[in-house]
């Protein structure tokens, strides 16, 4: 569904124009696109005088550690404000522990956001699901108010293009996407640094547990999964207590596969579940109903374990998926 009505941008500026102290949240476990899109719009926004505070649950991971102001977001969304902004995040569960009910929502919330599945839930919703990222938006935003593209905008913005497209090898790439990364590099975005921080550099053991994964893999007809217990982790020496190494990347690309799903078994014991869809399919509705979200050919929620209850959950709903495909 897109959500964005058409004077929704208008409002949304308008919005940003009459806040003055502004508490701007992304989504937890954040990608590229998520501090990409937070940092830039706190650059942006206190650019224009207003006071900016940037805030996710979970800790920025060190990769991103290159852009200029990564080390100032707030793990807590306590404090004076009068407008909250949401950045890369399709619901509100999604904010995680930043988002306080009892102080927040009374404030006017605005979202920025591309996922499909986003469920419209701030007072104003800019939510464009044929942007390759909600880095693609904040661009937008910065172009439509006016904002000088600095060299830590376009920046913190070409690692949400760069780390949402895989450096634009994805479906979601448009001729849109490659003229946002012109303009970009035009103001002094470093394409070949950015691509080789965020997507490209990772630490050695994570190896391990990619190859790990890849061998104890299993095809069930066209769909390839794999299984990532808290005990493989611990063999292979992963410090991270969550994400898949890039599994579920590396599974998508054979012929054989159709999607892709990688179970993570987290440390509370829940299951974070990652999807991926070859072009024609779409997994993004399967993650909705499950309880989380995301695009057609990239989605995730998190299920209650033990693991194999997931599995036995979800595989026969990947199935029906491709049976109905
Ligand atoms: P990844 O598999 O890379 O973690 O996530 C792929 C896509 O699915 C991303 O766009 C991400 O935002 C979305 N996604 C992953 N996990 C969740 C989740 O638990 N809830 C929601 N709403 N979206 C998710
Ligand atoms: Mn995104």
């Amino acid at each position: 569904m897109n959500l964005t009505d058409p004077s929704a941008w208008a409002e949304a500026e308008g919005m940003l124009h009459r806040s003055q102290r502004i508490l701007a949240i992304t989504h937890v476990a954040p990608d590229g696109d998520a501090i990409g899109s937070l940092l830039a719009f706190t650059h942006a926004m206190r650019s224009l005088g207003k006071t900016v505070t940037p805030a996710c649950q979970d800790q920025a991971h060190p990769r991103f550690l290159y852009l200029n102001g990564v080390r100032d977001i707030k793990q807590s969304g306590v404090g004076d404000f009068d407008l909250i902004v949401s950045l890369d995040a399709s619901d509100l569960a999604r904010l995680g522990t930043v988002f306080i009910p009892a102080e927040h929502a009374r404030l006017p919330l605005t979202v920025f956001d591309h996922h499909i599945t986003n469920t419209g839930f701030g007072t104003v919703n800019v939510v464009e699901p044929t942007c390759s990222s909600t880095c693609e938006i904040v661009l937008k935003l910065v172009q439509r108010m006016g904002i000088a593209l600095t060299h830590d905008i376009a920046n913190a913005l070409l690692t949400g293009v760069i780390t949402d497209t895989l450096a634009f090898r994805t479906s979601n790439t448009t001729p849109d996407t490659l003229a946002a990364a012109m303009e970009l590099m035009r103001s002094g975005a470093n394409l070949p640094e950015v691509t080789r921080q965020s997507l490209v550099l990772r630490n050695f053991d994570s190896l391990r547990l990619l190859g790990a994964g890849i061998t104890q893999a299993k095809l069930d007809g066209r769909i390839a999964y794999s299984l990532l217990t808290r005990k493989l982790r611990k063999e292979t020496g992963v410090k991270e207590d969550r994400g898949d190494a890039g599994l579920v990347g590396t599974l998508i690309s054979t012929y054989e596969a159709d999607v892709a799903a990688v179970f993570v078994e987290l440390a509370n014991g829940e299951i974070e579940i990652s999807f991926r869809a070859q072009p024609g399919f779409d997994v993004s509705q399967v993650a909705l109903e499950l309880g989380g979200g995301g695009h057609p050919a990239a989605a995730g929620c998190t299920v209650p374990g033990p693991m194999r209850d997931a599995v036995n959950r979800v595989i026969p709903r990947l199935r029906q998926l491709l049976r109905e495909t």
